[in-house]
């Protein structure tokens, strides 16, 4: 049975330290390089994460190359029933993987479980793999010869998440690539990196032999150990954009097969016609939902025309009743991840001020459910936003909504063209017209049509355009299947060679 407690304890007065899991079992760090892992609600540091050194990455790497030949020759029936198991515990656990998630990250209970359900629904997806993963035949391609095409795994890959969603971004990959036969190194973020050892436990309990899934604790050290080792055959990143580009950048030259997400800065359009009501409820929740820390938040309402005029009092109304405070506490949205990045959030608010924009709501000082030294900042609405200001330009990732306004939707479609993401946007309107031309013109990845947060289901893929992606391919879907394969396309004659005769040229028939 699957124990609760994802560390190995120090002694008991020290706080404990938290594993790898290398070879179906954890494995303290050696390294003497730790990190702490705050319970952001209280404001303090409630365990310590190992940092993986050179010779603890190597073990990573060299456990999971040794599993990949045995698990990739196991039966698709035998690999399907385990991924089937899997779906079974990680459901019946659930609840419990949703406290030590919001213990770490800070994202209230529901939420985390809203986390958990979108890593469940990739993982049913991979319970589909053998069909996803047939080959194409065709016979008689020349008299006694056929064609036919497998999809084989690449081998040893790994996955680097980062903290905002420390269970449903590892699970965008590592069910599907294991799945289809490869073993995953996974390099959780060092800021919420407990769910990662839960998960591991959960999936030997469900028969996974050791060594197929290798959970490596680490920072830059462990990220390079990856990219650089020989060893490992392609990357999945998903995080902020200067270190994606490294990612795809470094995998790249090192021959890797790579997709590397980064940020983003997703807009709304809201044209006139559009349901005002349902637009102030849509920015509420994609705006100040997980405090924002999401890469497809809303954080740009651009409004059309006369709009601000009238949403953002509806907006300004609706803040009132949030409740801020211990995610924990049945509150609508809790603290940030760290004071490091509290802080730099609410600095925002001083250059929105310093820039001219009107600070309609200001989170800094507000009242919240929890204890005073947790990393609390409120809901945040910025109106009359500067094109030119920080706060429009940058990536805040915290619970600050801007409000920019435009006289038509041509020169909305052209703002948000012009910015340098392209992951999520929305457009809320009621002229189906409208919607139909966004969807053609607006250059981002993601589209919502009065839908704020527009994240694809599993069945399809998840990505944006632009400086938030690098690479070819995007996560899960089919896309997915096709990252974690590569095609083999083999001719066989079955008739006799002796009988073939000698021709140099290609066959005619
Ligand atoms: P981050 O880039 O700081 O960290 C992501 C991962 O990279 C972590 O595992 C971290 O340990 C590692 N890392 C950090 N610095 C590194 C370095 N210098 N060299 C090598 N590795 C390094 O991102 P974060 O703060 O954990 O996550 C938030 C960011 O992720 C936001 O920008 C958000 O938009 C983005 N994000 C994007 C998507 C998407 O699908 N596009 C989804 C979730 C989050």
């Amino acid at each position: 049975m699957t124990t609760t407690a994802p560390t190995t304890a120090s002694s008991s007065t020290e706080i404990p330290t938290i594993d790898h899991w290398i070879d179906g079992k954890r494995v303290a760090g050696t390294s003497g390089r730790t990190s702490p892992v705050f319970d952001p609600a209280l404001g303090v540091a409630t365990k310590n994460v190992a940092l993986a050194s050179q010779e603890e990455i190597d073990a990573a790497i060299a456990s999971a190359k040794a599993a990949f030949p045995a698990w990739r020759d196991l039966s698709i029936t035998k690999r399907q029933q385990i991924m089937f198991r899997f779906r079974e515990l990680v459901n019946e656990r659930k609840d419990e993987l949703a406290e030590i998630l919001t213990a770490e990250h800070g994202k209230v209970l529901s939420d985390s479980l809203g986390e958990i359900q979108r890593g469940l629904e990739v993982l049913e997806l991979a319970t589909g793999f053998p069909h996803l993963i047939k080959g194409e035949f065709s016979q008689q391609v020349s008299t006694g010869v056929d064609v036919y095409s497998t999809k084989s795994p690449l081998g040893v890959v790994g996955v680097i998440s980062p903290f905002n969603f420390p269970v449903m971004v590892p699970m965008w990959f590592f069910p599907i690539a294991i799945a289809v036969g490869n073993t995953v190194v996974l390099k959780p973020s060092e800021k919420d990196p407990s769910s990662s050892i839960f998960l591991a436990e959960l999936f030997k309990e469900a028969g996974l032999p050791d060594g197929v899934f290798t959970v490596l604790q680490g920072d830059k050290l462990a990220v390079d150990g990856l990219l650089n080792s020989p060893d490992v055959a392609s990357i999945s990143f998903v995080g902020s954009t200067p270190i994606a580009r490294y990612i795809y950048e470094t995998a790249a030259k090192n021959g890797k097969r790579v997709q590397a997400l980064g940020g983003a800065k997703n807009h709304m359009l809201v044209l006139p016609d559009a349901d005002l009501d349902l637009v102030a409820d849509s920015a509420i929740n994609a705006g100040f939902g997980s405090a924002g820390e999401r890469c497809m938040a809303i954080s740009v309402l651009v409004a059309v025309g006369d709009v601000a005029d009238m949403v953002v009092p509806l907006i300004t109304e609706r803040m009132k009743g949030l409740t801020i405070g211990d995610g924990r506490r049945s509150c609508d949205m809790g603290p940030l991840v760290t004071k490091q990045h509290r802080d730099k959030v609410a600095s925002y608010v001083d250059i929105a001020i310093e820039d001219g924009a009107d600070v309609v709501v200001d989170g800094r000082g507000i009242q919240v459910d929890g204890e005073p030294g947790g990393f609390w900042f409120g809901p945040t609405l910025i109106d009359k936003v500067p094109l030119t200001s920080r706060v429009y330009t940058e990536e805040i990732f915290g619970p600050v909504l801007s409000i920019v306004r435009v006289d038509t939707y041509e020169e909305g479609v052209a703002l948000i063209n012009s910015g340098a993401f392209g992951n999520g946007t929305a457009i809320f309107t009621n002229d189906g017209g409208a919607a139909r031309r966004f969807q053609n013109e607006i250059e981002v990845g993601m589209i919502g049509i009065n839908v704020p947060i527009p994240v694809p289901v599993a069945y399809y893929s998840f990505g944006g355009f632009k400086d938030s992606i690098f690479g070819d391919s995007k996560a899960y879907g089919l896309q997915g299947f096709e990252f974690f394969t590569r095609e083999k396309a083999i001719t066989a004659r079955w008739s006799d060679p002796s009988h073939g005769g000698i021709n140099l040229g290609f066959p005619q028939a």
